[in-house]
């Protein structure tokens, strides 16, 4: 007894890491906290040479992490920290990757110059660190990876025995699910664990599957490190990155650094950022990000002394952060890759190196945000200002400058202060500002070298009242009612669902464009574009829906096939696919057609829609679905399907404006020379029209043809052995005297024999 006593008191004195105690441990980080926050935590007067600055820390748990629950901390630094107040807001990631801990101890030494700005090591930037600290908020999440932190720097399990991996890389998810956590002493191998930078979803289809080996880099081929990139089981699966996720969807960030480190010293001392794909394709802000990348990078000296860190556009698209953060918040991330291959030397003065030499990045950007060009700063290039209703209200509207703008970007709406901020290069910029209810604003400005402001006052528009008349076809079910949405550019601004008796009712609408769509399993889609110019009424007549054509896949045998197009099958249901394998290729162009054409006449208002149930991934404009109903003596415009949807199958439902009688309809798929995604998958299509009665009767089974089937049909609703309610009830009464017998059955037939 005594002697296990012992030993427990020695492994605490004397901890076995490998790794130098300069290294920064969470129990470390943790105690570090807590100390930070009794001294700066309710101090208002921390800096006795300044007057004005209040509390100037700040810390919260923003999260735990997966399977140990560890807090996740974040550390606010600013002026008035306590506050949320209207400023640029920089978030910097200290370490994510287990291994590269270099991040842990950039994050700690940030928040040390910032709490202590007249140590001797940082006095000389006191100026730089005044003014970020008074014009910006600064957060610091040392560590969103804190249970991989604690396999690179050791533990004792239950028995005392200690255990360390640290050249760990991953979290210590599950993977194999077998309730212990699997790791494999040294690089890679280690089962279990996800890379927390392939967990994002924006491309995150393209990282690594559970247990893919590696493949090395060109600049390294030896260096294999197999398991280390598995994204997770889906986009987001991880606590640690759901935190992250959440914490930069709640604050507008303009600006952002994530600490990494590169083990294989593949991409070592390097400024990453976002995006430069294959074709040339750039992000749309890259003259900007590049410009400030190119300065990070010059500011940060190499390990030997000879020269500075390079500066490299993101070429992968793998789920990674920076590509997340920028697309999806408009927050611009560049990922520092710190030291060398050496990455958790033991040489005291390179770490100290090391750390010096990147905060001087590190303090660039912070300028850089905070619209700072003190003591030899970068040159501020912003634009920001408020954007208010005539009574000085802030605003959520839609801040776009039109050259800076792309198809893969989440719009970038004003902050809780009504703010907008943009980073600039020199240049003439478009700025397009738009909100719900109010009249869109468009200026056109030269970008100049100081923070340029820019307030923007939106004229409300006037409102008018549109009574909606909306009327049902006979029988529906209660199941069936139609869905009602009503959407300006895009958002939508009210949905309900319309009775099964019908519906009449009236909205208040800002005058200008509205687009309304009512849609069900069995009544013909009406999406209408609404002009609101006056009060007005606005009559819908719904019809049950007269079918053309319904294919649910279970073969082409309805379709000419160019090439390309398959039939897949995927948990037993089939559907039909772009192509054969995981992503489509590059330069397609397949055509789908339906064979011979369409030969009845179907009504006379000519109002056709086509419904698809279907998942796509095309890219942004560059790829995609053309949808082409074809038909005699008219124009035969082609419907283009681009973007991203994949999550689930959807209900699609297009208008197909046509003249005269559809012949026939195809599917094109077309995709450019570079970059490729998922595709298509397609359940189920069916060509609609609009019937000039309540439905298109006598075509019982809803296959768009009059034939045998259909008395068939017909007969044994007449024996009660099938259903009869709802549409069918319509399609089968051929003489509409709501009964169904002989004499309809004898109409169907003269109507079969035309
Ligand atoms: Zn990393």
């Amino acid at each position: 007894m005594r002697k296990v006593y012992l030993i427990l008191i020695l492994n605490i004195l004397f901890s076995e890491s490998v790794l130098s105690d300069r290294y920064t441990t969470y129990d470390e980080l943790e105690a570090k906290i807590n100390q930070w926050d009794a001294d700066f935590g309710q101090n208002e007067d921390p800096y006795p040479m300044i007057n004005g600055e209040g509390i100037i820390f700040h810390h919260e748990i923003i999260g735990y992490s997966g399977v140990d629950n560890l807090p996740i901390w974040a550390i606010k630094l600013s002026f008035n920290a306590n506050l949320d107040e209207d400023e640029p807001k920089v978030l910097i990631l200290g370490q994510c990757h287990a291994e590269e801990i270099y991040g842990v101890e950039i994050a700690v030494e940030l928040i040390e110059w910032l709490l202590y700005p007249t140590n001797p090591g940082n006095s000389m930037y006191f100026q730089s660190l005044m003014s970020v600290m008074s014009q910006s908020e600064i957060w610091v999440v040392p560590t969103h990876n804190p249970e991989g932190l604690n396999v690179v720097h050791g533990w004792y399990d239950d028995f005392n025995v200690w255990h360390q991996d640290e050249s760990f890389r991953k979290n210590k998810y599950d993977a194999n699910q077998n309730g212990l956590f699997d790791y494999f002493y040294g690089i890679g191998d280690d089962v279990d664990g996800v890379d927390l930078n392939r967990n994002y979803d924006f491309n995150w289809v393209f990282g690594d599957q559970f247990l893919e080996t590696d493949t090395g880099c060109s600049a390294n081929p030896a260096y294999l490190s197999n398991y280390d990139y598995y994204r997770g089981p889906e986009p987001f699966s991880e606590a640690e990155i759901q935190t992250i996720k959440n914490f930069a969807l709640n604050n507008n960030f303009l600006l952002s650094i994530a600490y990494h480190s590169s083990r294989s010293g593949c991409v070592a001392e390097k400024v990453i950022y976002p995006w430069l794909w294959q074709g040339g394709k750039g992000s749309p802000d890259l003259g900007i990000i590049s410009r400030l990348g190119d300065e990070i990078a010059l500011k940060i000296p190499t390990w030997d002394g000879l020269g500075f860190y390079y500066s490299a556009n993101s070429m992968s698209r793998r789920g990674n952060a920076h590509d997340w953060l920028y697309s999806q918040t408009g927050c611009i991330q560049y990922l520092i890759e710190v030291g060398t291959s050496d990455m958790q030397s033991n040489d005291v003065g390179l770490i100290e190196d090391t750390i010096d030499n990147n905060m001087k990045g590190l303090l660039h950007l912070l300028k850089r945000a905070a619209g700072s060009s003190i003591q030899n700063g970068p040159d501020p290039y912003q634009i920001t200002g408020l954007v208010t209703d005539p009574d000085g209200n802030p605003l959520s509207a839609e801040v776009t400058i039109l050259e800076l703008d792309g198809p893969m970007l989440k719009p970038r709406l004003t902050d809780s202060f009504g703010r907008y901020r943009r980073l600039l290069i020199e240049g003439t910029y478009t700025l397009e500002v738009e909100a719900h209810g109010y009249e869109p604003y468009l200026s056109s400005f030269v970008a100049t070298s100081s923070v340029l402001n820019h307030d923007v006052v939106l004229n409300p528009l006037q409102e008018f009242n549109v009574e909606f008349d909306i009327s049902v076809p006979e029988g529906l079910d209660i199941e069936e009612s139609p869905i009602f949405k009503l959407k300006n550019n895009n958002i939508l601004v009210d949905s309900l669902v319309v009775n099964n008796e019908g519906e009449s009712f009236t909205m208040n609408l800002y005058e200008g464009m509205h687009e309304l769509s009512l849609t069900s399993n069995n009544i013909f889609p009406e999406m209408i574009n609404l002009d609101v110019l006056s009060d007005t009424t606005i009559q819908i007549d719904l019809k049950w829906k007269g079918i053309v054509l319904n294919d649910d896949f279970s073969s082409l045998d309805n379709w000419t096939n160019s090439g390309g197009w398959v039939l897949n099958q995927y948990d037993g249901e089939q559907y039909l696919s772009s192509q054969n394998s995981p992503y489509y290729n590059n330069e397609r162009y397949d055509v789908l057609e339906t064979v011979g054409s369409f030969s009845n006449t179907y009504n006379s208002s000519n109002k056709y829609a086509l419904s698809l149930k279907m998942k796509k991934e095309l890219e942004w404009e560059n790829d995609y679905f053309g949808i082409y109903l074809s038909c005699d003596n008219c124009d035969n415009n082609m419907i283009n399907v681009t973007g991203i949807d994949w999550k689930n199958f959807q209900d699609y439902y297009f208008s197909l404006d046509v003249n005269s009688n559809p012949s026939n309809l195809s599917f094109l798929f077309y995709s450019d020379e570079t970059l490729n995604y998922r595709g298509l998958q397609i359940k189920n299509c069916e060509v609609l029209f609009k019937p000039d009665g309540e439905c298109n009767k006598g075509d019982l089974n809803l296959d768009g043809l009059f034939n045998i089937l259909d008395i068939v049909d017909m007969v044994n609703i007449i024996f009660e052995t099938v259903d009869s309610n709802g549409i069918r009830g319509c399609v089968s009464d051929m003489n509409s005297n709501d009964l169904v017998n002989v004499n309809d059955i004898v109409i169907l037939i003269e109507k079969i024999l035309n």
